[in-house]
């Protein structure tokens, strides 16, 4: 009998793979690709955001604040490259500007290291900001990770501490039963005392496996240009416009492996089958980013990817025991800052809610 069966090896699985191993050595996880982070883990912007984006009372807001304070000891607990970039958000009127003071009056509730700049201010920091920007906020603990990396150290480490990896193996159906999980993969039967739900995506799908779905994804296309790690940089920091009601916009993002990205736009959709990136959407993207940043070498293009927000109607992440399958674990709806997020939200729901599930379990049927 396993203890606990993690279904998914993105970020948010292998990062609760990891913390479950530390403290159960009867761990597996299952993961339908050939590796990890291979879905939403590696396709998106890789920030660790400073924390003052999402609303108050969040889970959003919750799990960022605290990933982002434990980020730089968990990387290096997990040997990966980790990079406090910082970055700025941009105001290209007196409108925007509104929406710095609003970011810095939360940035000042919540304890984030903010510095608010003039038009000069934050020319001479980052000279090739468009000149009629009007004002920034610079949020200099924003960092920018790997996170297929991280994600494949997680389970290296996991499987070290006695946890187990099954890749290309498929959860095709879980049974509950009074005593344990019955779940069949596309390789074979395991009984597991706990199942715990990390599967991007196909979250609802595992959920409405064991009994009636508690909610429905939604996904939210993200495109992206990958400029060449030849191009010259032409920003240090990580480039903002002010957010929209869609999302955070389209950002210049230098990243780990030396490539710069411009992107992501938001497209809502009806599925998440990947299709061609067209040149009007791309064109689109300069456009927006132009008006912030300039000189981008676009013709240093080497590449271009999308990436789908699985999303839920509140714009939550979804943390739960399904209300009528005790010990189903579910953890839905990660779009973004599922990635700055990630490490506290697996640390968090190990000590309170797994392992106090599995230990109420061993008891139930001792
Ligand atoms: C455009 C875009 C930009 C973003 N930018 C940022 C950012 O800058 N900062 C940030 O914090 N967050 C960002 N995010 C959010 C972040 O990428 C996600 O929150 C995070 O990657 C979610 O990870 P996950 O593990 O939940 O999902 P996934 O990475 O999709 O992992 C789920 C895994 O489950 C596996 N799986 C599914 N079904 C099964 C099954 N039946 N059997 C076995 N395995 C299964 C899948 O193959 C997959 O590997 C962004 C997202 C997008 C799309």
């Amino acid at each position: 009998m396993i203890d606990i069966i993690v279904i998914g090896a993105g970020i948010i699985g292998s990062t609760v793979f990891y913390e479950l191993t530390k403290q159960v050595k009867n761990v597996h996880l299952f993961e339908k690709n050939k590796e990890s982070g291979l879905e939403v883990t590696g396709h998106n912007s890789a920030i660790v955001h400073s924390g003052i984006d999402p609303h108050s009372n969040t889970l959003k807001a919750k799990y960022n604040l605290m990933g982002q304070a434990m980020y730089e000891e968990y990387a290096k607990e997990l040997e990966t490259p980790f990079k406090r970039v910082g970055a700025l958000v941009v105001a290209k009127d007196f409108e925007e500007c509104k929406h710095l003071d609003m970011l810095e009056e939360r940035a000042k509730e919540r304890h984030v290291h903010v510095v608010r700049y003039s038009n000069q201010e934050a020319l001479s920091i980052e000279p090739n900001l468009n000149p009629n920007i009007v004002s920034v906020l610079d949020m200099p603990t924003t960092a920018i990770v790997d996170p297929t990396h991280l994600s494949s150290q997680a389970i290296k480490k996991g499987i070290i501490n006695g946890g187990e990896a099954h890749f290309e193996e498929t959860i095709v159906s879980i049974e509950p039963t009074l005593q344990y999980f019955e779940v069949q993969t596309n390789k074979g039967v395991y009984q597991a005392r706990i199942v715990v739900n990390c599967a991007g995506l196909y979250a609802d799908k595992m959920e409405a496996l064991v009994g009636e779905a508690t909610f429905n994804l939604r996904y939210r296309k993200g495109e992206y240009i990958v400029l060449s790690p030849q191009a010259p940089p032409v920003a240090d920091r990580i480039i903002y416009p002010v957010p929209s009601p869609l999302g955070k916009g389209v950002l210049y993002v230098p990243t780990i492996s030396g490539k710069a990205l411009v992107g992501p736009n938001a497209v809502d959709v009806n599925d998440f089958i990947e299709r061609p990136i067209l040149d009007d959407s791309v064109n689109d993207m300069k456009d927006k980013m132009n008006q912030l940043l300039s000189n981008i070498p676009y013709e240093l293009e080497i590449d271009r990817f999308v990436g789908f927000r699985p999303r839920v109607d509140n714009d939550d992440f979804v943390i739960h025991e399904h209300p009528s399958v005790p010990y189903f674990f579910t953890l839905a709806g990660i779009e973004s800052p599922g990635i700055a997020s990630a490490p506290a939200i697996a640390r968090d729901i190990t000590n309170t809610m797994i392992l106090p599930g599995l230990k109420s379990r061993l008891l139930e049927h001792k």
